[in-house]
This record gives C-alpha cells, sequence and structure tokens, in this order.
C-alpha cells in the first residue's frame, strides 16, 4: 500500500496551463475518485502519478517518498486505461504473465499469480483464449488481472468501464469495489461519471478547470453540495 501526496502541482502544456496548483492527500488503502467534465484535467494528473507526463512544478511524494524524478518503472503501481491495450496475438495466460516474465519470475511463481489473480476476477476459464475471442467486459477484466498480478501498491483506473454498455459499467463496478476491499491497496479512479463516483469513491475530488473545487466522501458532497 502507498499514501499519495501532492503539493503545488502545476502542468503546463507549451503555455497553456492545464493544471493550476493541486494539493491533495490520499491515504494509504484508500479508494479515491477524480471526478469532472472532459478536460478538467483529471487524466494529466493521473498520468503525472504514473510517470507518463512530467510534472511542471510542485511535489509528488508516493509511499512518502519523493517521486518527481522516480521513472514510471521504478514506482510500484499499475495502470488500467479505458482501452484495454492487451497483446492481440496473446493468449489471456501469456498477457497477464508477460510483465512477471519480463521481471524474471519463475515459472512456478508466473503459475500461481496468474491463477490467484485469474480467480478473483472469474476468469480462469478463459486463460487460453485471445483477446478477440472476448467480450468487452471480459477483455477489461483481462487488463484489471495483467494489473493486479504485480501486485501493485497502487492502482490507477483512466476511466475503465467508458467502453462498456451501462449493465456491465454496473457489474464492473461492484467488481472494483470488491477488488479494493480484498486487496485493501490505494486506488486511484478517474471517471467524468459522477454515478460511477459516488457509487465508488471512498472520498471524492471533485475536479474544474484545472482545479479541485470540492474533496469529501459521498455523504459529504451529496449533503452540501
Ligand atoms: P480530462 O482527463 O479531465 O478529460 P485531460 O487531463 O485529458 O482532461 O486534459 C486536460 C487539458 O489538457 C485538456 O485541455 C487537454 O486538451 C490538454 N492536454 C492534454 N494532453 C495534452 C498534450 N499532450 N498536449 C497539449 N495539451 C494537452
Ligand atoms: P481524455 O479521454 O482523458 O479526455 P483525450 O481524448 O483528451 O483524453 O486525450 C487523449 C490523448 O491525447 C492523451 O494522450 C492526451 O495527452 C492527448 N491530448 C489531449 N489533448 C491534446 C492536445 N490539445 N494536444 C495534444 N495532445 C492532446
Amino acid at each position: 500500500m502507498a499514501s499519495v501526496s501532492l503539493r503545488q502541482i502545476v502542468k503546463h502544456y507549451d503555455k497553456t496551463a492545464v493544471l493550476h496548483g493541486i494539493d491533495l492527500d490520499i491515504a494509504d488503502g484508500e479508494l479515491m475518485v477524480f471526478v469532472g467534465p472532459s478536460g478538467c484535467g483529471k487524466s494529466t494528473l493521473l498520468r503525472m502519478i504514473a510517470g507518463l507526463e512530467n510534472i511542471s512544478s510542485g511535489d509528488l511524494h508516493i509511499g512518502g517518498v519523493r517521486a518527481n524524478d522516480i521513472a514510471p518503472a521504478q514506482r510500484k503501481l499499475a495502470m488500467v486505461f479505458q482501452s484495454y491495450a492487451l497483446y492481440p496475438h496473446m493468449t489471456v495466460y501469456d498477457n497477464m504473465a508477460f510483465a512477471l516474465k519480463l521481471a524474471g519470475q519463475k515459472t512456478p511463481a508466473i503459475d500461481a499469480a496468474v491463477q490467484r489473480a485469474a480467480d478473483t476476477l472469474q476468469i480462469s476459464q478463459l486463460l487460453q483464449r485471445k483477446p478477440s475471442e472476448l467480450s468487452g467486459g471480459q477483455r477489461q477484466r483481462v487488463a484489471i488481472g495483467r494489473a493486479i498480478v504485480r501486485t501493485p501498491e497502487l492502482f490507477l483506473f483512466d476511466e475503465p468501464l467508458s467502453n462498456l454498455d451501462a449493465s456491465l459499467r454496473v457489474q464492473m463496478r461492484v467488481e472494483i469495489s470488491r477488488l479494493h476491499r480484498e486487496l485493501q491497496t490505494t486506488m486511484i479512479y478517474v471517471t467524468h461519471d459522477q454515478v460511477e463516483a459516488m457509487t465508488l469513491g471512498q472520498r471524492i475530488a471533485v475536479f474544474n478547470g484545472g482545479r479541485i473545487e470540492q474533496v469529501g466522501t459521498p455523504h459529504q458532497l451529496y449533503n452540501h453540495p
């Protein structure tokens, strides 16, 4: 698990500022949602936490360690994207095992990790299939499974359910909540969907125009809009 601390985080693209000094603390094991309209800077901030965008100014700490200049691969986090980004020529098993193989883990350890993740996500019966043979919901489970096997200390979700139909979205939200209860890992979840934010978030940061306007539990935000 890892806490995340953001202090006066600013992001410029050329001369345009898209984040204007973000201050936020996310506790160990917390499920924090970033919500707000398209273009307000949520995924830019998430990508900065992941190390996929550089930070124009300000301080990022992950697990109490200053992380501004730590390479993405060295941050113990996993990110799940809206597009599943699975390797099309590999089986589900190989997609999930890939990062562990790269990290030089031994086959029995890889097998065990993939099986455990597949059980958690109820995709054990799909391990020998190719992504093209799966439904959208199944693909998103594989994408989440691929993140879980690495036992990250921090999970980042960037609109992971936007491509799914409404009923599947509801089902996957329940799964992600359950996953959070099971793993007790810190999660940051980006969405433009207020209902999703309210049902998933332990706390919610409401973004607008590159600023956080409000932070609170769903109860606090609902009762003090
Ligand atoms: P959100 O995730 O809330 O939809 P983004 O973080 O994707 O918002 O984008 C915030 C703003 O930054 C938008 O105005 C977007 O056009 C701009 N932006 C994002 N990425 C880039 C980039 N690589 N170059 C220039 N502007 C960008
Ligand atoms: P989101 O779904 O978060 O709103 P976008 O569709 O805005 O994302 O952006 C998708 C990709 O395009 C991102 O990698 C982002 O960095 C890039 N991007 C967004 N806006 C701009 C921009 N104005 N100029 C250059 N790249 C951009």
